[in-house]
């Protein structure tokens, strides 16, 4: 199994980070394997009957990276890549993420090999409901927590949440977050993980003397994150130049109008064809200058091949894995772009999902404000004391971010020590 995970290379790109950081925190051997390998792998097959009447077998699966720390805590993503090994990698991130936050969870994530985009309502509905069966021995609210990823939503939640309570016999809220707000989901969820995104880099923003209302920005992906990463810059004041997406990439020099764009998404299903700029090139759009460049989609789309070619002051990881160790090394070696890494840029989603779990516990809601300025306290805390790691220990911000979180998870598993 070692080797089937070794062999995908998102996997092999956290495993690479992961010997980074650990080589530098010089971890005990024993402890520094149990850290790296996820402590289960579950696939499950799906099969549901489609629109036109015939059976489909879909995969899905979920990694639980470690439970040392408390329940894990990750995404569901429905996209036609997933495979194992990318799940058990963004597993492994999840890990680091909510250590580095502060947050009791370690981290895992889950996945359908699917198109979403080619499947009706119905049918996302049937696939959601047979992979939570699936998954019924496996999650609970102390032991797996999901939450919305590429390719899913606060509907497939509300699904998730169905399912389970069904078999329950009483709603159990706590099961999923990013829930609907009438399902007892949290105000400030579904903007959460943008919202973190535009904050980072403000903060960024700060240490490097940019004026937030002079800046320029430039996203890739405009789904949820994506698109709440561009409408909070530009409340913030800043001019979004580019944003792309699965259907193509639009450009306008003078700004894009975020809450134009979103009508227009809304009715064709993408940015293409947008009346309010030009189209561009989706690649030439990640190179052209730009205060924040914002990889909001995929993984592995900062690479050896436009790394030395970017133009931004500050790359802000909205996305999960959005940069290649190739990449990063020459980032680094350029030394002139301020990286704000993926486990500290887009922890907004999962430390809100921590507050929506809190609050399903308690049987307490609060209000958006009191979410969002949680939120930012504790990013706030989580920026600082990534960017003074760094410069204190001389290293990228990647390694000193990755080294605080899994400094956490090795410190719990030292101290429970090796059963039996
Ligand atoms: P989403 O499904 O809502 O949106 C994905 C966006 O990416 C869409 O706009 C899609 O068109 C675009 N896209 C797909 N392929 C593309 C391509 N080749 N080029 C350009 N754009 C492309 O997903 P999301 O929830 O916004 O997640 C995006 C990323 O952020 C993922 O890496 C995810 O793991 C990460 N993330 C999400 C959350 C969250 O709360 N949703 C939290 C943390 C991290």
């Amino acid at each position: 199994m070692k080797n089937d995970l070794m062999a995908n290379d998102v996997f092999k790109m956290a495993s690479t980070q992961f010997d980074r950081a650990a080589d530098y925190l010089d971890l005990d051997e024993s402890v520094r394997e149990r850290c790296k390998w996820p402590k289960r792998l579950i696939t499950v097959t799906v099969p549901i009957q489609r629109d036109s009447g015939e059976t489909e077998v879909f995969f899905g699966y979920r990694v639980q990276h470690h439970l040392s720390r408390g329940p894990v805590k990750g995404g569901l993503r429905f996209h036609p890549n997933v495979t194992l090994g990318e799940v058990a990698a963004l597993a492994m991130w999840m890990n680091w993420k909510c250590a580095l936050m502060g947050l009791p969870y370690g981290g895992g994530k889950g996945g359908i090999t699917c198109d979403p985009r080619t499947m009706s309502l119905k049918e996302t509905e049937n696939l959601t409901r047979r992979f939570t069966t699936e998954m019924l021995p496996f999650i609970g609210p102390e032991t797996d927590v999901m939450a919305p990823d590429m390719g899913t939503n606060a509907q497939t939640m509300a699904w998730i949440t169905d399912v389970y309570s069904t078999h329950a016999g009483h709603l159990v809220p706590s099961i999923v977050t990013g829930k609907p707000v009438e399902l007892l989901g949290s105000e400030g969820r579904n903007q959460a993980t943008g919202h973190g995104v535009a904050f980072t880099i403000t903060r960024a923003f700060n240490k490097l003397g940019i004026d937030d209302t002079k800046a320029t920005a430039i996203i890739q992906g405009f789904g949820n994150v994506g698109s709440h990463a561009a409408f909070t810059l530009s409340r913030y004041g800043v001019k979004i130049t580019g944003i792309s997406d699965v259907t193509g990439a639009i450009w306008n020099p003078k700004g894009i109008d975020v809450e134009e764009l979103v009508k227009h998404v809304a009715e064709t299903k993408g940015v293409k064809g947008f009346s309010g700029a030009e189209e561009i090139d989706p690649e030439e759009m990640l190179i052209q200058p730009c205060d924040a460049l914002v990889p909001a989609a995929l993984e592995r789309v900062i690479n050896k091949g436009n790394a030395a070619k970017l133009q931004c002051r500050v790359l802000a990881e909205g996305a999960n894995g959005p940069t290649t160790p190739g990449a990063d090394a020459i980032i680094e070696e350029r030394g002139d772009i301020f990286l704000i890494p993926d486990v500290l840029c887009n922890a907004g989603g999962v430390t809100v999902s921590y507050f929506e779990w809190v609050q399903n516990l308690q049987h307490y809601q609060w209000t958006e404000q009191e979410v969002l300025t949680k939120l930012e306290t504790m990013l706030e805390k989580a920026f600082e004391n990534v960017y003074h790691f760094a410069q204190t220990n001389n290293m990228s911000q990647r390694v000193a971010a990755l080294a605080l979180g899994i400094h956490e998870v090795a410190k719990v598993k030292a101290t429970r020590g090796l059963f039996p």
